[in-house]
């Protein structure tokens, strides 16, 4: 049994080293594509300043990449082990001089309005690059409505569903500029209070009973929808009285509403010329329909929280990464299995460039775009022996779509300092 494992072993290694064998000839024929796969072949990655010089390269590959076989991905796993490659020699442990050195973050793209962000996170671990995913979703706080007082609501939402939907606006303020409430009165450094008044008009005497058309062609009484702009921002605090409390009463006391403002917000610094509120295009998020006579009348306040707590105060719509991927032409491909090639390529990573007498090779133009849905290596082995498919194991394609509340680069900054605080801690508590 043992004989025969080594026999496989041996199988395996020899089909390995003759694929590294058969790459390697096939990218010393074409520099240029060697630039477009970017990292695709053995000698870009053996040139690389922390792979260990006396890793076999099949090993290397193994260590480095995840391949996307035909009918399952294979060496998917992150190997941190310190020991894991005693037996050739390598030292895997982590060393940090490496990493300051290796590490890169490189900015792709930013929509236009300025709300998404690609970047790539070179040279770090998944288990990092997930911890950062996590934190973004549930750690970096925002401030998101969590209390709302209905004085009045005769519209078709029940209040507990408004209220839900209110919680869920973004709002466009600095959740940095706020402390958490916790367990302290509502005030100007923890709070923020929004009011929302809409009430549609009631459809005049003589117009009931009029049919639809007629109402249509008088364009009355009119259907309004109440919007995120709706919100108006209360600088100096709640307006509504406390039950207990007699709105008519001589008394000027703030303590008397559901706030404890001692200050206007609107005369902060920080406030001054930054008016809290729902900018472009979030203020443009439906909150009900009302009808003829139809009114909502509330208050709403606005405290810190943080995703875990629940998902309003999440600052993402999403954050996620995907590892790099990687095409490798194992050998040219040109003519007609070009073309075939190329079509079979839902997003147009291949393309094809004209070679000497009228002769057409395949080159991989586009590999980033690759979503390694194994179109190309299906339809038979010769399309597997050709292609390889796999992703760079310590490189990261991070997306963050920010809600609304801060610039995704800021909050990815903020996601940094909360994970440096919690590397501090345990730190701390370990010493
Ligand atoms: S795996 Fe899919 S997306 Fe990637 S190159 Fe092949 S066909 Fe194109």
């Amino acid at each position: 049994m043992a004989k025969k494992d080594q026999r496989m072993s041996e199988t395996e290694t020899e089909e390995e080293e003759t694929e590294a064998e058969s790459m390697s000839e096939s990218e010393s024929g074409s520099e240029e594509q060697k630039q477009e796969s970017k990292g695709g072949g053995i000698d870009y990655i053996m040139s690389l300043p922390d792979v260990p010089r006396n890793v076999p390269p099949h090993v290397e590959l193994q260590r480095t990449r995840v391949f996307a076989n035909i009918d399952a991905p294979t060496h998917t796993d992150s190997i941190q082990y310190s020991g894991a490659f005693a037996s050739v020699g390598l030292d895997n442990s982590f060393r940090l001089d490496q990493f300051r050195n290796n590490f890169r973050v490189e900015v792709i793209r930013f929509s236009d309005d300025g709300m998404d962000m690609e970047f790539d996170m070179i040279g770090i671990d998944p288990a990092i690059a997930n911890a950062f995913r996590r934190i973004l979703i549930a750690e970096v706080p925002t401030m998101a409505i969590e209390k709302v007082f209905i004085a009045n609501n005769t519209s078709l939402i029940q209040d507990e569903v408004l209220a839900h939907r209110l919680g869920l606006i973004p709002i466009s303020v600095d959740p940095r500029l706020f402390e958490y409430a916790e367990n302290n009165a509502p005030n100007e450094r923890n709070t923020i209070v929004f009011k929302l008044h809409v009430q549609c008009a009631k459809a005049l005497e003589e117009e009931k009973g009029q049919s639809k058309k007629k109402k249509e062609e008088k364009k009355v009484p009119p259907r309004i929808t109440v919007k995120a702009k709706d919100l108006k921002w209360l600088p100096k605090g709640s307006e509504f009285y406390l039950e207990s409390e007699d709105s008519n009463s001589n008394s000027t006391s703030k303590s008397k509403t559901y706030t404890s403002f001692t200050c206007s917000q609107d005369s902060l610094p920080e406030f001054s010329n930054n008016k809290i509120g729902f900018k472009e295009p979030l203020d443009d998020i439906n909150i009900a329909r009302l009808g003829p006579g139809q009114e909502i009348e509330l208050e709403a306040q606005a405290v810190k929280g943080v995703g875990k707590t629940h998902a309003k105060w999440s600052p993402v719509a999403t954050a996620w990464y995907r590892m790099l991927p990687e095409v490798v032409l194992l050998e040219e491909i040109e003519d007609e299995d070009a073309e075939t090639l190329k079509k079979k390529c839902p997003v147009g990573v291949f393309d094809i460039e004209d070679i000497a007498n009228g002769r057409k090779r395949l080159t991989v133009a586009q590999p980033r775009a690759c979503t390694l849905c194994r179109e190309c290596i299906r339809g038979g082995e010769e399309w597997e022996k050709r292609v390889s498919l796999r992703r760079v194991k310590d490189h990261f394609i991070f997306t963050i779509e920010s809600t609304g509340a801060l610039p995704p680069e800021v909050l990815f900054t903020e996601a940094v300092k909360i994970l440096e605080s919690k590397c501090e801690r345990m730190i701390s508590e370990l010493s």
